[in-house]
């Protein structure tokens, strides 16, 4: 595992991330609503029958028949938008994020609260200050759930390897709808996360990554405001991480919570993707490869499965590459090509400007 984690292409954990993310949102959407932990089983019959179904070739796979969620929505609105404009443009982003959320606002599970913002953007035809309805939000301290955290990812491609641009733009893109400093800070250490597990080469002791990625948070995030709760929350993912094969559900929910809130949603997310590293840690999943057992355990266990799934799987993507992806999911998740191209566009980006600071 070792050398061909090494051997991947910046390419291939580009198209994981993007991928990633979109096989985490597509397979956690079908118990979104279910806000229990569920047995392994009942997850792994359903990844295998959309397995089934697309080998048999019924029903027509070729334009995805699992659908994604608000996850993936924002994260393809954020993208497409800096893509096109190939900088950040507030307007535009929140533009692509009220109309999206208008074509559909039942069908994709965007959260009762964002829709809000998305009303009060609408009213000034996303015109003037796009960052105000979203600082009303809850009496004017802001929204904290895991909405920032969960369209991240391309933030974190268009800026690899210049941490201080990624941070800058990840603050900036989670006001539109976040502006509570945890609301904030869970984007931020999903980015870390991200870009962390991009560029470790093989990860050898999961709780060292972990206290790695804390101590640069800490260092790093521009958000100095409630950075204890962060430092809890990772804590206790490095305690579970200990226990190894002991760990049971019960105690990730209980310890890290897996839900809605961004403090709730991205230190699991961080945890599952560790968690999974080594083959035994779930012997109910041991027969699968890396990436499959991270988004299986996320969505089994959480709560938020759809989202901690998202998330999860970015951080995946990012470390295992495209590869690891099963091809029949691939072909099952809608936007599936949407995603490739995407992530294809922020590596070309992000190349450019790594050329440009060398010359
Ligand atoms: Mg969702």
């Amino acid at each position: 595992m070792a050398t061909q984690e090494l051997e991947l292409s910046l390419l291939s954990r580009f198209q994981g991330v993007s991928l990633g993310a979109l096989f985490g949102d597509c397979l956690g959407a079908k118990f979104e609503t279910n806000w229990s932990v569920l047995p392994y089983e009942k997850v792994i019959s359903y990844y295998e029958t959309i397995k089934d179904k697309v080998a048999m070739g019924t029903p027509k796979a070729d334009s995805g028949f699992v659908h994604y969620t608000d996850d993936t929505c924002m994260t393809f609105d954020l993208a497409k938008s800096l893509t096109k404009n190939r900088k950040y443009k507030p307007q535009d982003v929140a533009k692509r994020f009220t109309e999206t959320f208008f074509a559909s606002p039942k069908e994709r599970n965007y959260g009762r609260h964002v829709a809000k913002v998305f009303s009060k953007l609408k009213e000034n035809s996303c015109r003037g200050d796009v960052y105000k309805p979203a600082s009303e939000q809850f009496g004017g301290s802001g929204s904290y759930g895991n909405g920032s955290a969960m369209r991240v990812s391309p933030v974190a491609l268009l800026h690899h390897d210049n941490i201080i641009e990624m941070l800058t733009l990840v603050v900036a893109q989670s006001k539109l709808t976040h502006t509570n400093p945890r609301g904030i800070n869970g984007a931020v250490l999903q980015a870390l996360a991200i870009e962390k597990a991009m560029t470790s080469g093989k990860i050898d002791n999961a709780k060292i990554f972990c206290q790695e990625l804390l101590d640069q948070f800490k260092e790093i995030t521009p958000i100095k405001e409630d950075m204890e709760i962060f430092e809890n929350g990772m804590s206790n993912v490095m305690e579970l991480l200990e226990k190894e094969s002991e760990v049971t559900p019960r105690e990730i929910v209980s310890k890290l919570g897996t839900g809605v809130l961004a403090i709730q949603a991205v230190p699991p997310a961080i945890f599952f993707f560790l968690h999974s590293l080594k083959t035994n840690n779930v012997p109910t999943l041991s027969t699968y490869n890396g990436m499959v057992r991270t988004v299986l355990y996320a969505t089994s266990v959480s709560h938020d499965s759809d989202t901690v799934a998202c998330m999860a799987g970015a951080i995946a993507g990012a470390y295992y590459g495209v590869d690891s992806i099963p091809s029949e999911w691939v072909t099952a998740c809608e936007g599936s090509d949407k995603a490739m191209k995407l992530a294809n566009k922020l590596y070309k980006m992000n190349e450019n400007s790594r050329k440009n600071k060398k010359s």
